[in-house]
């Protein structure tokens, strides 16, 4: 990063955080001995990572802590026997459940150096969605408290006003979810590819 010819801009997200930067690399010449993998095999290393950073664990834990706290709020807010709210939570709490145990699996893949592309990419479509699902009902359950972040008011730590507000980020980046199909359509299931 020290390298001459590189720039980075920071991306400030509406929210006030800073997460993400754009890097321009102009003109900039590095060792070979930096080489990742081997020349002109790049694109393998690129396809790993993604992998990697589609896998998303961190996102479906983050979820299953969220369910947690979101079932301390009901039975402690006096809306745990709402049939809505059982509904709902019910509901997710299945998904949730299936994409752990998707995780689980491709973390194991992982481990063994057997990177699946097309079940990162399921984990990657299947935990995006159901953030967004999440944010939603997490948003409903609280009500006015759902647009409080950090104030004494504040409920479940102030996270559903993050949440609403980022929770599409998942599902544009690391390649939007409708690439993510393509790829399971034609890598996992063998259709032909698209140009
Ligand atoms: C918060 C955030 C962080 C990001 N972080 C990084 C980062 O760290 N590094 C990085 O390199 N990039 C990053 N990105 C960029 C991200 O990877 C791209 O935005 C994403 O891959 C989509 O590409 P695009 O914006 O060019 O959309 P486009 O490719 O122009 O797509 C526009 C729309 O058309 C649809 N579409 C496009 N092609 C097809 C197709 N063949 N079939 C069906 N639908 C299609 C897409 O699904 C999308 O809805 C980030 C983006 C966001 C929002």
């Amino acid at each position: 990063m020290k390298s001459k010819g590189i720039t980075v801009k920071g991306i400030p997200y509406m929210t006030g955080a800073h997460v993400y930067n754009e890097v321009y690399l102009d003109d900039v010449h590095i060792p070979s001995k930096y080489i990742v993998g081997q020349e002109n095999e790049g694109w393998a290393v690129v396809n790993v990572l993604a992998g990697f950073e589609r896998s998303n664990i961190d996102i479906v834990m983050g979820l299953v802590r969220g369910l947690e706290e979101i079932v301390e709020f009901c039975n402690a807010n006096n809306l745990s026997k709402d049939p809505l709210i059982r509904n709902r939570l019910g509901d997710i709490a299945c998904s949730i459940e299936a994409v752990r145990t998707l995780s689980y699996y491709v973390a194991d893949q992982q481990n063994r150096n057997e990177m699946g592309l097309m079940d990162a990419a399921a984990v990657k479509i299947f935990s995006s969605e159901l953030l967004e699902k999440y944010a939603q009902i997490q948003s409903d359950i609280l009500g006015p408290f759902g647009i409080v972040k950090s104030s004494p008011w504040a409920k479940m730590r102030g996270t559903a006003e993050y949440n609403y507000q980022a929770c599409f980020v998942p599902i544009v980046s690391m390649g939007t979810n409708e690439i993510q199909r393509n790829i399971i359509a034609w890598y996992g299931l063998g259709l032909p590819r698209m140009k």
